[in-house]
């Protein structure tokens, strides 16, 4: 007989892992005791050498599914002639270093009750179990259980409780657990909060939606708005209520069959999309989709996810097309949540409403991600992942941060013992009621944590929400440059603590010397950095407001390609950009006011995009060059590109020019060069630049990793090219994969930043 003790670490309460261990014990004939304490689980037990053995090998290759272990600490023990194996009471006082379990699809166990007439909850379309359904958006404190969730309003029934009691059920401690009789119900309201009568709400709500109706749906972490996607009238309705002109609309499909019907799914996607985080992926349409054109205009590819409640399976559950699930709000508010909020915000939306009665306590959009380089990618991360951590390089103990990440797509992210805990998906910090959701995500995140932060990491950008609220929040506070922040990001998800070059490629980000960057080449570690290449920076007439309007970055590169020639082409190439507006900005230009200078890669992409004729008008983020990048994927075999020549700057740097590429696009363009090959040639030529200008790097300094980060490189086209000739060259290369490489990964970045720089200090 031994005996020994096993502490387990990671996301390990509320996934079932009690009674797991109770059922493997029981199978393997072994004594002892588990419970869950304020750092995880612990499990005592005792038994012959071998089941122990056995119990530590299933512990590690195959957990709960929804468990996610970090470590497991094993010590040995006197036996205690136990007989028989216990769930006992929790320990409540010590340090609490459990993780909070994200929202999690519907699991198949529940699928089949859901499915099954004689089971007691039988269509109950807020189904759930200890392996499944809502975690962080219904959590308003800890220690994780009912009473400190929004489901603590409901009382179970008998029948509920029993499950909840009994350690062999797998609803033991679910504690979002209900049926029919005790749980929330769903409703369907029309517009004037009237309840539209029948016995099947979700039925009546599919029919609705088949007549071509628009129903505000409440999901895990807010509303969604949904429409039959077939229905090209519905959804031009649907584009027109939401004032959103252009940007693809996200769909729901029933599976992965009725996924594959609309989209090219390669087996690794598929995988992708059914797990139990449910993000929305970016697909490549497929020929003779069915869907209305208007879903995804000038996109190649549709968002897709599977269903992930209950409600959606039952929603979805006859054969139809797919439907449009796009966030219930006005174009660029943050998604409505709670029902008062849902009822004001889409009663001119919706036609009608598809509720139930169990509150949403942290609102959580919908994760999107991209397949690239065999790895999904994030643009958004947020459900089904926040608040799940990445481990930072260096310890934080005694020392936690708090990172505020920068002002478009934020996200904020604090540190306990050495991870970094990022929050959902917060907005566009211009926004007010983004700017709202971001300080409650701050005191929500630090009251989950139980953190008090030490100090807060910033941008270094004065006029950004976030700096402002870090400057005046009373920590101490520690600002990194964006570029810096968002290399630090890769550096902290691969745990990379030496010096690398750093390829930062985005719309902007402040500099250290107050002028806009964007095409940066950094020799970096996680201390600090040297700006050691960069795109020549050109003026950005108007500043920020130009981000909106390629056109005009489109000609101030025409200008430093062919000088007085610019105004004559501007007219034959960029037909949006009239005779005055060019003239206004020679003026602004020549005097110098209003004109920030810019060595930015967005900017350039926006200019090559709108110089093609793809897109001068960018009526959503980054519209300009993910146009440009759907183009060129239609030329994706091309190998022709364009040379650009590398400088020096006054202080050093190399400096790339970008204009070289530009000249050649648009001569290429003029000869009548298919947009598609020059698009692809521009793409090439940037991969190529970025080679080129490592391999200086190289040289000079000896380093020969490369990390790649920023929005830019959300670009598949791009990254792929990229990442082909870096490894060809002999580079390795490190890519985010854990967090978005756009500025939802600041924070991370800033975190790992902040804590690397305290741990030596
Ligand atoms: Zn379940
Ligand atoms: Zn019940
Ligand atoms: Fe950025």
């Amino acid at each position: 007989m031994e005996r020994i003790r096993i502490d387990i670490r990671g996301v390990v309460q509320g996934v079932g892992f009690r009674p797991y261990v109770y059922g493997l014990a029981a199978r393997l004939g072994l004594a002892g005791t588990v419970n869950n304490g304020p750092a995880g689980v612990r499990v005592e037990i005792e038994g012959p050498r071998e089941a122990l053995d056995a119990f530590l090998a299933a512990l590690r290759e195959s957990p709960p599914p929804l468990a996610r272990i970090q470590e497991i600490a094993v010590i040995s023990m006197a036996s205690k002639g136990e007989a028989g194996f216990a769930i006992v009471p929790s320990e409540c006082d010590g340090e609490r270093t459990v993780l909070i379990a994200p929202d999690i699809a519907t699991c198949n166990d529940c699928l089949r009750e859901l499915d099954d007439p004689h089971d007691r909850r039988y269509r109950y379309p807020l189904i759930n179990c200890v392996n499944c359904g809502p975690r962080y958006t219904i959590i308003r404190d800890v220690p994780y259980d009912r009473a400190r969730t929004t489901m603590a309003e409901f009382a179970m029934c008998p029948a509920c409780r029993t499950e909840y009691e009994d350690p062999a059920n797998r609803r033991f401690h679910a504690e979002p657990t209900c049926c029919q009789e005790c749980g929330p119900k769903v409703v369907l309201l029309d517009r004037n909060r009237q309840l539209i009568a029948g016995d099947d709400p979700i039925e009546e709500a599919r029919r609705r939606i088949a007549d071509g109706e628009i129903v505000a749906v409440k999901g895990i972490g807010g509303f969604h708005l949904a429409c039959d996607a077939t229905n090209a009238k519905a959804v031009r309705l649907l584009r027109a209520r939401k004032h959103r002109d252009l940007k693809p609309f996200a769909l729901m499909t029933r599976d992965l069959d009725a996924a594959r019907a609309i989209a090219q799914i390669s087996e690794e996607e598929a995988r992708m999309l059914s797990r139990p985080e449910r993000p929305i992926l970016l697909l490549a349409k497929r020929e003779g989709h069915g869907i209305a054109e208007e879903v995804a205009p000038r996109s190649a590819s549709f968002g897709v996810m599977l269903p992930y409640t209950p409600l959606h399976h039952l929603l979805l559950a006859h054969p139809s097309g797919a439907l449009v699930m796009t966030s219930g709000n006005l174009s660029d508010e943050p998604i409505a949540y709670a029902n008062e909020d849902g009822f004001a915000r889409l009663s001119d939306l919706a036609d009608c409403f598809l509720v139930h009665d169990r509150a949403i306590h942290i609102r959580t959009d919908d994760s999107v991600a991209r397949a690239i380089l065999g790895t999904p990618r994030f643009l958004r991360r947020s459900r089904g992942y926040a608040p799940f951590p990445v481990r930072l390089p260096a310890p934080t103990r005694g020392h936690e941060w708090l990172a505020v990440g920068a002002e478009l797509s934020n996200t904020i992210c604090v540190t306990r013992e050495g991870q970094a805990f990022l929050s959902h998906h917060l907005g566009d910090l211009e926004n007010l009621a983004a700017y709202e959701s971001f300080v409650q995500a701050v005191a929500h995140l630090e009251r989950l944590l139980e953190v008090a932060p030490h100090g807060v990491a910033c941008d270094l950008h004065p006029s950004y929400a976030s700096t402002r609220f870090a400057r005046h929040c009373g920590l101490p506070v520690t600002e990194v440059q964006h570029h810096h922040a968002h290399i630090a990001s890769v550096l902290a998800e691969t745990g990379r603590t030496d010096r690398v070059i750093g390829v930062a490629f985005d719309g902007m980000g402040w500099g250290s010397d107050g002028t806009a960057w964007g095409g940066e080449f950094l020799v970096c570690d996680l201390d600090g950095y040297e700006r050691r290449a960069h795109l020549e920076p050109l003026p950005q007439p108007g500043g920020d407001a130009t981000a909106k309007r390629p056109a005009r970055m489109g000609y101030v590169y025409l200008r430093e390609a062919f000088g007085e020639r610019a105004g004559e082409l501007a007219r034959e190439i960029l037909p949006a950009l009239s005779h005055e507006e060019c003239a206004v900005i020679d003026t602004v230009i020549e005097r110098g006011v209003h004109c920030p200078m810019t060595s930015s890669m967005g900017r350039l992409f926006d200019a090559a995009s709108a110089l093609l004729g793809v897109c001068d008008v960018n009526t959503y983020h980054a519209q300009a060059p993910i146009e440009l990048e759907a183009v060129a994927a239609r030329a994706a075999s091309e190998q022709g590109s364009y040379t650009a020549s590398l400088g020096r700057s006054g202080e050093g740097a190399v400096t790339i020019c970008a204009t070289d590429i530009l000249r050649s696009m648009v001569e290429d363009s003029r000869r009548g060069v298919d947009a598609a090959v020059c698009a692809a040639r521009f793409h090439n030529a940037i991969a190529l630049v970025t080679r080129d200008v490592c391999r200086r790097i190289r040289e000079d300094t000896g380093l020969e990793t490369a990390a790649l980060s920023g929005g830019v490189f959300a670009n598949a086209f791009l990254l792929e090219r990229a990442v082909h000739l870096l490894e060809q060259d002999g580079f390795e290369v490190l890519l985010n994969a854990l967090a978005p490489p756009g500025d939802g990964g600041i924070c991370l970045g800033q975190a790992a930043v902040a804590a690397w720089r305290c741990a030596c200090a």
